[in-house]
């Protein structure tokens, strides 16, 4: 059934995030329904050359300002690098992580009013008075909780240095969120989720996006308990990841790269897990009984997110599921 006027939460990550995030603003603008709230993954999150990134959480913020860089897919528009050539000059930070100039003015504003005192999930509610998002923008939670990447040599390395300076090259054992187990969700997540006609799970990165979110103690919980719909949306078209490294983490977690294992990762909501119905590709119509077996109803879909539209359609469907 479509409700008129629904409330949505979204758990999301970034690039997938943030393209997700643009069609369910534009598809409720056009119901008249009220913002959605976005629980952004702060698993990516770091700290460089004293200043404190937001991978995730400043993707959705750019794109939905639209200032991002739409072609390179990270970062602003027209930004410039002549801060990283120096602090490359110094050796400082990682030669291999570029931070344009536009966006570390982004991190030094954030890390000011950090050290200030304030929460991350103040900073970031101060960060959104500057655009008119049209979304409000929940980190998962207000502890630092930076994923780490366990190797086969028994190496430990953070999330963006596999990701950035290995292309994710580096055979994955297990992904972690240090100090996760005692973090607790970013004040409004939960209440959001309860309070919510309908929960979206974006087609972001199962394991590195979606994962911290739902490993938050008391995230998961909540979206097994709310009365709202739970949809989630494959990140997975025609057996593969559309961009990024999800199939190897998938492997790295023992998951296959397919809409239906991905489906039953997740998990039927009436059987543990976090799902009432799952959006799958038209290219892969095909494993839909297969999602329908595991107790999942599947919405066979176009899962394209080429531009807004497109993505708002994703949005329609899912709220029609
Ligand atoms: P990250 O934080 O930047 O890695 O981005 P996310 O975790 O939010 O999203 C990454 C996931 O988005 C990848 O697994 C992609 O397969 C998926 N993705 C990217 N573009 C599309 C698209 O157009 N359609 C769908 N269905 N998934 C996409
Ligand atoms: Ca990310």
């Amino acid at each position: 059934m479509l409700l008129s006027q629904p409330r949505v939460v979204v758990l999301a990550g970034g690039v997938g995030g943030s393209k997700f995030t643009l069609g369910v603003r534009a598809a409720l603008r056009r119901l008249n329904a009220p913002e959605a709230t976005v629980v952004v993954n702060t698993g990516d999150d770091l700290w460089l050359s004293g200043v404190r990134l937001q991978p995730d959480v400043d993707s959705i913020t750019y794109a939905l300002a639209g200032v991002n860089d739409t072609e390179r897919g990270w970062g602003r528009a027209g930004d410039t690098e002549r801060v990283n050539e120096e602090l490359q000059a110094w050796g400082a930070g990682w030669p291999w992580f570029t931070l344009g100039d536009l966006d570390l003015g982004t991190h030094l504003a954030r890390t000011g009013w950090l050290r200030d005192g304030h929460t991350p999930t103040q900073v970031l509610a101060r960060m959104a008075e500057r655009w008119p998002l049209g979304i409000r923008m929940l980190p998962m939670t207000d502890s630092e909780v930076d994923t780490h990447v366990l190797l086969e040599d028994g190496g430990r390395l953070h999330f963006q240095e596999w990701w950035t300076r290995h292309r994710a090259k580096l055979t994955p054992l297990a992904f972690e969120n240090p100090g996760i187990a005692d973090a607790a969700p970013a004040p409004g997540v939960t209440d959001a989720i309860a309070s919510a006609d309908v929960v979206l799970i974006a087609p972001s990165n199962p394991v590195v996006s979606i994962g911290p979110i739902l490993a938050v103690p008391g995230i998961r919980d909540a979206v097994r308990e709310t009365s709202a719909k739970v949809v989630g949306v494959s990140p997975i078209i025609g057996g593969r990841v559309v961009r990024g490294m999800a199939d190897v983490c998938l492997t790295a977690i023992g998951v296959e790269t397919s809409a239906a294992a991905v489906a039953r990762h997740y998990g039927a909501r009436s059987a543990g897990g976090v799902l009432d119905a799952w959006l799958v590709a038209e290219e892969d119509a095909a494993a839909a009984p297969e999602v329908e077996a595991a107790g999942i109803p599947a919405v066979v879909a176009p899962l394209w997110m080429r531009d807004e539209e497109s993505s708002a359609a994703i949005t329609e469907a899912a709220l029609g599921a």
